[in-house]
């Protein structure tokens, strides 16, 4: 069926166009001078001294862990509250993925006390994910991973521009992955990005980007470099310079979408805010946010009558969805030993609302007035 509310709408205009055409009749699309543009403007927009552009975030995620040597017999601390990508890198690499609970309703990101609760002399690393593009407790998660000698990767696919103490997400740790998949705050079709400011780390990434070999074809065919040697083991994880010209009319274009999505999230807050039966997560919190997505969560509710909730809405046109369910109870990972209460209430009564930038006051309004209408009759 098609949708009044969609979940997501793309904001593309001509200046996409443009600059893929423009791309085209370059006759270069491989990785060449757009990624690089590209990778430069993202990691000034985000204050980080280095970014390297990739095919999508799940590679960025398998790269960013081969990158600081975790293999067999590690162990790396995640969020069960995410999208499977974020753990199934773990297992790319052979490690275990060890799930940790997220604080709560209002702020479901992993636990700081869980992360530190869960350390063993095998964990080499923790993998955040800032929800919706809200930031997990950076400033307790860093104190903890510092002195326990681990490091952090930030799962940043939410949180483009995204501020926590007025520094962006993704700049905390020695590795913030992006994703510019479709239906994200930058949409590419498939794209990824790491940011870092460690020059070793990001050294390593370029080499293990392109199958470990010494130089590019775009260094050859510019004339910069003859010959290539291949010193690691490296894979093909490049992103191409049509998606690259996307990304960067799409970053260009954030700063007001951005604008746009704090105004529909503060309509939703205004009409909902005080609706007893729902928590509205990180309700309160005022730094820039990339608002990636509008979740809500029913209180003393449970996963039927969330779905009835859900069939409702969409009966008014409205397209929701559950941004997640627990990774821990895929049928890969369940495990009967794993427990995360918290987790499991918020995926079985979360729903997402639509959220992009040209949703009106109306709109709004409507989309509401009919989660009021649902949820009274729950
Ligand atoms: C989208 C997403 C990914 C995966 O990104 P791809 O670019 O699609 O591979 C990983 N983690 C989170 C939290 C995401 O939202």
């Amino acid at each position: 069926m098609t949708y009044s509310f969609p979940l997501f709408k793309l904001n593309f205009d001509q200046s996409e166009e443009t600059a893929i055409l423009n791309v085209l009749h370059s006759k270069w699309i491989s990785t060449g001078p757009k990624c690089e543009e590209f990778e430069g403007k993202f990691a000034d927009a985000l204050n980080a001294k280095y970014a390297v552009a990739l095919d999508n975030c799940t590679n960025a995620l398998h790269l960013s862990l081969v990158t600081l040597g975790i293999g067999d017999g590690d162990q790396v601390l995640v969020p069960s509250l995410s999208f499977v990508a974020t753990v199934n890198a773990v297992k790319y690499v052979g490690a275990q993925p060890v799930f940790c609970d997220i604080e709560s309703l209002e702020n479901p990101v992993i636990d700081p006390y869980e992360i530190e609760r869960k350390i063993t002399p095998k964990t080499k690393a923790v993998i955040v994910m800032h929800y919706a593009g809200f930031p997990c407790n950076m400033r307790s998660i860093k104190k903890i991973a510092d002195s326990n000698n681990i490091a952090v990767i930030e799962d940043s696919c939410h949180a483009p521009l995204s501020l926590y103490q007025d520094k962006a997400l993704g700049t905390y740790g020695s590795m913030g992955c992006f994703s510019f998949f479709s239906n994200k705050n930058i949409s590419t079709g498939e794209g990824g990005m790491i940011v870092t400011n460690d020059e070793d780390l990001y050294k390593k990434l370029k080499l293990l980007r392109s199958h470990g070999m010494t130089s590019m074809s775009y260094q050859r065919a510019s004339g910069h470099a003859v010959d290539y040697d291949v010193i690691e083991l490296g894979y093909n994880y490049r992103m191409d310079d049509l998606r690259a010209s996307l990304g960067i009319v799409q970053l260009s274009k954030l700063p007001q979408d951005l604008q746009r999505r704090k105004i529909v999230r503060s309509l939703y807050i205004n009409s909902l805010g005080n609706l007893s039966s729902i928590v509205i997560p990180f309700k309160s919190y005022s730094e820039r946010c990339s608002n990636y997505i509008f979740p809500i969560v029913l209180i003393n509710g449970c996963e039927n009558k969330r779905n009835y909730l859900r069939e409702y809405l969409s009966e008014k046109g409205i397209q929701t969805s559950v941004h997640y369910p627990a990774i821990h109870k895929f049928k890969v990972y369940n495990s009967p030993s794993i427990s995360q209460p918290i987790t499991e209430y918020y995926s079985a009564n979360t729903l997402t609302l639509p959220m992009y930038g040209s949703l009106n006051e109306s709109d709004i309004e409507y989309i509401s007035s009919s989660v009021i209408e649902g949820v009274n009759n729950l």
